[in-house]
């Protein structure tokens, strides 16, 4: 089983995370013998996934194509949505009252930095 890292925050997602996953890959049309790339997966936290849903419009078609279906989850069921929340929350419990960062903070810096 492959590590998989939330592409945005690069946090990692251990199986049995939420997560969202975007499949892609690439086959040759009108051309033989027909070619098809190896699928790959690409993943997202649930944080992340709602961030970037929420967040202004990506540059580059692929990135556009992407965030519109992400935006599609996100809107379409509420499940997404708790799914970062609980995170979220699990992740305000760890820090300190003082402040300051937590010894064993996660990469959570590409999100808050959105
Ligand atoms: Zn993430």
């Amino acid at each position: 089983m492959e590590n998989l890292y939330c592409l945005r925050c690069n946090r990692e997602l251990e199986s049995g995370n939420k997560s969202v996953a975007v499949y892609m890959f690439a086959q040759t049309v009108g051309i033989r013998p027909r070619q098809k790339s190896a699928a790959k997966r690409i993943c997202f936290c649930p944080q992340c996934a709602v961030s970037l849903a929420m967040g202004p419009p990506p540059e580059g078609a692929l990135n556009l194509a992407a965030w519109e279906m992400i935006r599609e989850l996100v809107s379409s069921d509420p499940a997404l949505n708790e799914a970062a929340w609980e995170a979220l929350q699990v992740f305000t419990r760890t820090l300190p009252d003082n402040g300051t960062e937590a010894i064993a903070r996660p990469a959570v810096g590409g999100y808050l930095e959105f």
